[in-house]
């Protein structure tokens, strides 16, 4: 079988594959498989392509170029050293690297590539991307959308019609993308982006962050002095990754500068919540790019089945919780966000040679495991804080922050839930342990709670006071497999508690929640319940949805019950805690998920 290589011209990185045995390998040069797509020229004349590129050039800024991919198409020559190259030429050279890596890989020599460029590219940009592919002495064919390569591998045998939103967040661009998957053919619907949006901005704005602060401190600016730059943006890019996955982190750069003759040392604390403060404006600008995508596909956000990750910087937890909220509890980033186009690449490149792909085989966790709060906002003490979500590839760590809610609280309970529901009550404990001996300070001593999650599925859960690093932990096994609720009966008391609440002084009749019998038109009675008794009228079309649940659920077993009863549960919790958004989006499901039902029973 003729090989074919898969290859992810990005902005800031750039990535190839290829099919092997049926399956998708990314080609790794010394454990990395990421190559920056930096070129440079050092002083003594030779040509650096990847990360010694990317090394020199706060250094050496003239002899190193960065972004050629934003140039692609333009008729420029650029500067590189003494002499001048156009955009595909320099392009060439990371192909060229990219190929030179595949072939050692492989043992073989290889001449065929599936390139892939942003889908709002014209014809010049992919003739352009065509053209640095032959530099580089390959027959480059097929160039495709990166989110189609990207829906790909998310989608590799289906034949079921989905509608995927693809949301791409790199190190300089972002493009978010609703692709249609049918029959096998992938359309992209609509296509939206920021060329100059993604995680080096995030960057930018921690780098300011921490020179403005030290300034403060020591009266030096360390943007004065071009090594200290590049170390400071190294450290909070580094920083950056780890608070995808802390609650804090420690900016420590040794002798960074001097003054009066002594040495300064940077070190400094910075949290998830500062950060996010920080770059919620720039995520608010990806929620516009994804409104006017689904706008222009005349789509709802109900009508996407899967949103698919992509994509460096979409790791950040603030891009989930802004989606999730926007779109409902449908993400996916299992398959590594930095490699998805190329390993979608090389998908397309096995289709054309004829090779048998298999699916990605992925270990993940199945269920989403976290713990409870008491949520001062909502007013309940049974929110669920989920802490690793479902999807998540494991090994994997997680931590997350919570304060005590009194003053001199001297213990803290902590439980480990197993589940989706946002109401633990409907979740699964699966363990729980007690950390007594806390100081005696005022509420918000902060509890650090970390869980590590093994391959093997054993959950390992620290909690940790942060100002004494008091700790308490426990160990749960086979978290990857489901432990049953006591569904049946909690649903039921979940629905009877639902209407018991809401006809209180009502007259009416109420339904048998066993037999979902009553004796009144369901819809009329829901509809003047939520009129009548002091529920917010935008609740009524939900409210009637539940009853209609009530109704029907008697009828239903197995799979389609439990299905049903989750996304009750959810939208009753949704009600409760008056967010009319969730409420809206659970209820479109749930009312899909009754006509397709309803229909066959
Ligand atoms: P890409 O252009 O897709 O290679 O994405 C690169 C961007 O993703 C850079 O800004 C990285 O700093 C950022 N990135 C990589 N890993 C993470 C992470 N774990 N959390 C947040 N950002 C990340």
């Amino acid at each position: 079988m003729e090989t074919i290589l898969g290859i992810d011209l990005g902005t800031t990185n750039s990535e190839v594959s290829v099919i092997r045995d049926h399956d998708i390998v990314v080609i790794e040069k010394e454990g990395r498989r990421l190559l920056p797509s930096v070129v440079g020229i050092d002083p003594a004349g030779n040509l650096l392509v990847g990360h010694p590129a990317k090394n020199q050039a706060i250094l050496y800024p003239e002899r190193t170029v960065k972004s050629i991919k934003r140039k692609m198409g333009e008729d420029v020559h650029i500067r590189l050293g003494d002499k001048e190259y156009t955009p595909p030429e320099i392009s060439a050279m990371i192909l060229r690297t990219l190929r030179a890596y595949a072939e050692e890989s492989l043992g073989q020599k290889v001449t065929k590539a599936v390139i892939t460029v942003p889908a709002f590219f014209n014809d010049t940009q992919r003739e352009a991307t065509r053209l640095a592919g032959e530099l580089a002495g390959l027959d480059v064919v097929r160039i495709i959308n990166e989110p189609t390569a990207a829906s790909l591998v998310y989608n590799t045998s289906s034949d079921e019609r989905e509608t995927l939103l693809v949301y791409d967040l790199g190190g300089g661009t972002f493009d978010v993308s609703v692709v249609r998957v049918e029959e096998g053919v992938l359309e992209v619907l609509a296509s939206h982006g920021d060329t100059h949006l993604g995680g080096d901005d995030f960057d930018q704005l921690l780098f300011d962050y921490v020179c403005d602060t030290f300034k403060k401190q020591h009266k030096v600016d360390l943007r004065d002095t071009p090594v200290a730059v590049s170390r400071v943006l190294q450290a909070v890019e580094e920083a950056k990754k780890r608070l995808s996955t802390e609650p804090f982190t420690q900016i420590k750069e040794e002798f960074i500068a001097e003054k009066d003759g002594a040495s300064l040392h940077l070190d400094m604390e910075l949290s998830r919540q500062q950060y996010e403060e920080q770059i919620l404006p720039l995520l608010e600008k990806t929620l516009t790019c994804l409104n006017d995508a689904l706008n222009d596909a005349h789509l709802h956000p109900n009508d996407i089945d899967k949103v698919i990750m992509v994509g460096g910087a979409s790791r950040t937890p603030l891009v989930h919780q802004l989606l999730e909220s926007r779109l409902g509890n449908k993400l996916h980033g299992e398959i590594d966000p930095d490699l998805c186009v190329t390993m979608g690449a090389a998908v397309q490149g096995g289709l054309i040679s004829g090779a048998e792909i298999g699916r990605v085989l992925i270990d993940i966790t199945p269920h989403t495991l976290g713990t409870s709060v008491f949520d001062d906002w909502v007013g309940s003490p049974y929110v669920f804080s989920p802490i690793i979500k479902r999807n998540t590839p494991i090994p994997c760590s997680r931590s997350n922050v919570y304060g005590t809610m009194h003053d001199n609280q001297q213990a803290v309970e902590v439980a480990v839930f197993q589940g989706e529901s946002n109401d633990v009550r409907h979740n699964v404990m699966i363990g729980n342990f007690r950390l007594d001996g806390l100081a005696k300070v005022p509420r918000g001593n902060q509890i650090v709670c970390q869980f590590d999650l093994d391959i093997n599925g054993i959950l390992h859960v620290t909690a940790t006071e942060k100002s004494t690093g008091l700790a308490g932990n426990i160990t749960v096994e086979n978290v990857l497999t489901e432990h049953k609720p006591q569904a049946d009966e909690s649903f039921k008391e979940h629905l009877k508690s639902f209407f018991a609440e809401r006809e209180m002084d009502s007259d009416e009749p109420v339904i048998d929640v066993e037999t979902g019998s009553e004796t009144t038109d369901s819809k009329n009675f829901a509809i003047q319940a939520g009129l009548t008794d002091g529920w917010d009228k935008r609740y009524e079309k939900e409210v009637a949805l539940i009853y209609r649940v009530a109704d029907f659920i008697s009828k239903t077993t197995g799979d389609d019950r439990t299905e049903i009863e989750t996304r009750t549960k959810e939208l009753i919790n949704a009600i409760n805690r008056n967010d009319s958004d969730q409420a809206g989006s659970i209820a479109s499901q749930l009312e899909d998920l009754l006509y397709y039902l309803e229909d066959s029973v």
